[in-house]
């Protein structure tokens, strides 16, 4: 048997015009999800995912419902966007704790996570975060690319690897609480983590005062922060709590399965159908096989980046790390010198982060090279005309 209390709160912050966040939160399920997109389009995935959610867990209170509510969630977003096309790209995170029961009737709380929207739990005065951002600089430092130091700044560090209605497919990371009476759970929208660090977190979160005060002091602190976002928190205290019979830790995808190869040979099945399927199913492997290597070909190939080659800042084709035998290809060198940088962008260079297309890796290298004239030549109206035009037409934020 699990209960526990709960207060949310969802403050607009202090720069947005509008609050893409949306949260849910009773007895049993709370949610949180930053939506984004343009034109209000962040806000109605965030409302579509939370309702989605809340109707696919009280219809099947599972972690497989749980799961499948979120599966439910992205799909339907995915449609919403393609019947609206103003609101094509819109996706949010989504955070969710459920009480989900097995099937000896057993009640154990779950998490399902996509996303940088953050879940903490806390237990006398200690705070432990028990999910990983789905964005790119944090993916970065789990592969030792980055140092924590270094995400904290860097420019990519709110750029989502992970969304719901993102993708036709989606990874949810799905984990089981593993809690006593007493501990407290934390969710919230990067709007909180990213104003408080995490000692601020465990004083306001975990103050043994009423729930609803702790989240209003949270709340409060990430506005005194600067409110740069809009800012949800849901805070929930365990007064009872069963630890799940097989506990989970693992991220499901939603991809299509493989087609069936194999039907399961039964003894009534005659020779020649028999050898009839063994074909199919050969054909149907030689298929499969031959799709992995022409998409890991095309995943090895699919970005570019920019590298220092003896002092010259040249251009790659591929991932940086190579993928399996695919080595990344020297596309082409620039016209510029890593002498031509500034030393945080030269940095940067050799952090080889990947572009979408060889277009946009040269845009990236004129830019940075742009971004050092402007610090070693004085801003005067002797600039020449040459200059004063090529600058105009390389500057790409408009
Ligand atoms: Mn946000």
């Amino acid at each position: 048997m699990t209960r526990w209390r709960y207060a949310a709160a969802t403050d607009i912050g202090l720069v947005r015009q509008t609050n893409q966040d949306a949260v849910y939160v009773d007895g049993a399920l709370a949610v949180v999800a930053d939506g984004m997109g343009g034109h209000a389009a962040g806000e109605v995935a965030a409302q579509i995912a939370v309702e989605t959610v809340r109707e696919g867990y009280y219809a099947d209170e599972s972690v497989g419902g749980l799961v499948a509510a979120v599966e439910r969630a992205n799909a339907a977003i995915v449609a919403d966007a393609r019947e609206n096309p103003e609101r094509f790209g819109m996706g949010t995170t989504l955070l969710a704790v459920a009480i989900t029961y097995d099937f000896a009737g057993a009640s154990s709380p779950t998490l399902v996570h996509v996303g940088d929207s953050r879940g903490y739990q806390l237990r006398d005065g200690a705070l432990r975060q028990l999910t990983e951002d789905h964005s790119v600089a944090e993916e970065w430092v789990r592969l030792g690319r980055l140092t924590p130091e270094e995400a904290a700044v860097h420019p990519r560090r709110h750029q989502l690897t992970r969304g719901v209605g993102v993708e036709e497919a989606v990874a949810v990371d799905v984990l089981s609480i593993d809690a006593m009476a007493g501990d407290r759970i934390l969710l919230c929208s990067d709007g909180l983590s990213n104003e408080l660090v995490p000692d601020d977190l465990v004083r306001l979160a975990g103050d043994p005062v009423d729930l609803e005060d702790a989240v209003e002091g949270l709340v409060a602190a990430a506005l005194a922060a600067g409110g740069h976002d809009n800012i949800s928190v849901v805070l929930l205290e365990f007064d009872e709590v069963t630890p799940p019979a097989s506990p989970i830790h693992r991220t499901v995808t939603s991809a299509p399965p493989p087609a069936e190869t194999l039907g399961r040979p039964r003894g009534r099945s005659r020779p020649r159908r028999f050898t009839l399927r063994v074909l199919l199913g050969v054909v149907a492997f030689l298929a499969v096989a031959a799709g992995v290597v022409a998409l890991t070909h095309w995943y090895a190939y699919s970005s570019y980046y920019l590298a220092d080659y003896q002092g010259a800042v040249v251009i790659y084709q591929g991932q940086p790390s190579g993928v399996l035998w695919y080595h990344p290809v020297l596309l082409e060198a620039t016209p510029y010198s890593m002498g031509e940088l500034r030393p945080l962008d030269q940095r940067a260079v050799k952090a080889t982060i990947p572009e979408p297309t060889l277009g946009a890796a040269r845009a990236y290298a004129r830019n940075l090279y742009h971004e050092w004239r402007l610090g070693v030549t004085p801003t005067t109206t002797s600039t020449t005309s040459t200059t004063s035009g090529s600058t105009t037409t390389t500057t790409g934020r408009g």
